[in-house]
């Protein structure tokens, strides 16, 4: 193998392989350093093995609505196992792609731990490794709170090694992945309580959303406990206990999952090598062209603290790869109007501005329009979840600044309204086409 690259990767998930492959594709010598699986969180402990989840929860939903649409089926049993197996099973065969895609590229693969020698210069198991330009996608770790037997819990990683199906679960956090988890493990039959320091999980969502969102989860019969901060966790026999600042207590529980955010992962880099450092919270600064603080070291993706999403990983490291490898000296990721959906039940779309952003940024010079209702499919079922649509728009000519959803097909009806935003949609633009019938997402072109 070579020790000397034009351009070094370290670290194999979302944003370095995306990166290392566009790189390669203009003819650029590159290797990508990897310790773990290739493919990284969000191809092994993120998005790919959670949307299957979430899947498999949303076929216990539709088997509980088919006696509504006639079916007479009595209550399916559930494999845990053999969705676990099936799932991972996938995710190899992932990894294995991935593999595939490097070579066909002609991108080395180098396994272990890289730590900066110097700023042009990676050590991997004792080897020096040198290139003119280097990447840092080493991506985060869970976050666990410092109390008292916070070892006995698990984290988001710890889920998805779960063999078996927990029955009495805590889950404590108020991001993504709380809600995610709460959602899909309520959904395949576990009993959940989610714990959240203030009022409601997602704070920094449209508070339209978060409204109709708590409602969802209550009628899913996941347990919200609000104002709830853990001071320690213990174990008695074969169950956990969890107490709480205030002095509540939750007995009973097999599994506490902490979800309370992520940390970057610079421990292993000896980033102090490269004359590199990091900002107050760990992550590693860089300007609008992904440039660290040291010339030709570059960082994309969650270690830059920077909406910690796969596609911006990935938009990010290929437009860097274009601007040093095929000239293109404007190449950047734009990080405004980034779309992004969070995987609950049902699923949250949402693009552009909050209103509250709205409002600090605009003034009064905004407008919301919004509309709440029963999806079609819940017109015949007992389960009646509700879907919330709202726009806000600013501006005489009502330019779209906000687009937010919550209902079934949130998910995938977002990705296109996200492209009329980039565009500069306005409300008239949205009312000029011709609806979709009948589907949730015609409301978006019929708000009044
Ligand atoms: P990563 O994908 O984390 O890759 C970093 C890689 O670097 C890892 O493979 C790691 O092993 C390796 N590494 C670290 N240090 C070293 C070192 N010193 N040497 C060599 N290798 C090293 N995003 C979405 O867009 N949609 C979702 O639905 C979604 N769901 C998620 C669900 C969960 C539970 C989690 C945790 C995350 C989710 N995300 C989702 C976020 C997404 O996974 C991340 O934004 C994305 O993976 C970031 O890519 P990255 O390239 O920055 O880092
Ligand atoms: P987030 O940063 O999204 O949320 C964590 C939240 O937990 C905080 O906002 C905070 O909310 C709460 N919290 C923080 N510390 C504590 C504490 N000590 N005790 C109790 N609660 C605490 O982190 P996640 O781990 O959920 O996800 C990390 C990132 O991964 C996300 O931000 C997202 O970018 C990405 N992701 C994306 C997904 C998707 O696209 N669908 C899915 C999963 C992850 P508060 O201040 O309100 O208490």
């Amino acid at each position: 193998m070579a020790t000397q690259y034009d351009y070094l990767v370290i670290g194999g998930g979302s944003g370095g392989i995306a990166s290392a492959n566009r790189a390669a594709s203009y003819g650029a010598r590159v290797a990508v350093i990897e310790n773990d699986r290739l493919g990284g969180t969000c191809v092994n402990r993120g998005c790919v093995p959670k949307k299957i989840m979430w899947y498999a929860s949303g076929y216990a939903e539709a088997f509980r609505e088919a006696k509504d649409y006639g079916f007479e089926t009595s209550k399916p049993g559930f494999n845990w196992g053999k969705l676990i197996e099936r799932r991972e099973a996938y995710i190899h065969r992932l990894n294995g792609i991935y593999e595939t895609n490097l070579d066909k590229n002609k991108v080395d693969i180098i396994s272990g731990m890289g730590a900066f020698v110097d700023a042009n210069t990676v050590a991997v198991n004792g080897h020096n490794y040198s290139a003119k330009h280097i990447l840092i996608a080493t991506g985060g770790y869970p976050a666990v709170p410092e109390i008292e037997g916070a070892e006995l819990g698990i984290t988001s990683d710890g889920f998805f090694e779960l063999t078996e199906q927990p029955k009495n679960v805590a889950v404590v956090g108020a991001g993504y992945i709380a809600v995610e988890l709460a959602g899909m493990l309520q959904g395949m039959g576990s009993k959940v309580q989610l714990l959240v320091r203030r009022d409601s999980p997602l704070r920094n969502f449209d508070h339209t959303m978060v409204a109709t969102l708590v409602t969802a989860i209550k009628d899913q019969g996941i347990d919200l406990v609000t104002q709830a901060t853990p001071t320690k966790l213990s174990k008695n026999g074969a169950s956990l206990s969890l107490e709480l600042e205030d002095g509540r207590l939750l007995n009973d529980l097999d599994t506490v999952i902490w979800a309370i955010g992520r940390h970057p992962a610079t421990q292993s880099l000896a980033l102090s090598n490269a004359d590199l450092n990091t900002d107050n919270r760990g992550f590693i600064e860089t300007n609008e062209y992904q440039e660290t603080s040291v010339k030709n070291i570059y960082a994309v993706g969650d270690i830059t603290g920077r909406a910690a999403l796969t596609p911006v990983a990935i938009a990010a490291g290929r437009r860097l790869s274009d601007r040093l490898f095929d000239n293109q000296s404007k190449a950047k990721l734009h990080y405004d109007t980034i779309p992004t959906v969070v995987f609950s039940h049902p699923p949250i779309g949402t693009v552009g501005l909050t209103e509250a952003e709205a409002r600090k940024k605009y003034a009064d010079d905004i407008k919301i329009y919004q509309s709440t209702f029963t999806p079609l499919r819940n017109g015949i079922t007992n389960n009646k979840p509700k879907a919330t649509f709202k726009l806000i728009v600013t501006g005489k000519n009502e330019r779209v600044i906000g687009c937010h959803v919550i209902g079934e097909g949130a998910d995938e009806l977002l990705q296109g309204f996200a492209v009329a935003m980039k565009m500069g949609a306005t409300k008239a633009d949205f009312d000029n086409t011709v609806a979709i019938h009948p589907t949730a997402a015609e409301e978006l072109v019929t708000l009044r």
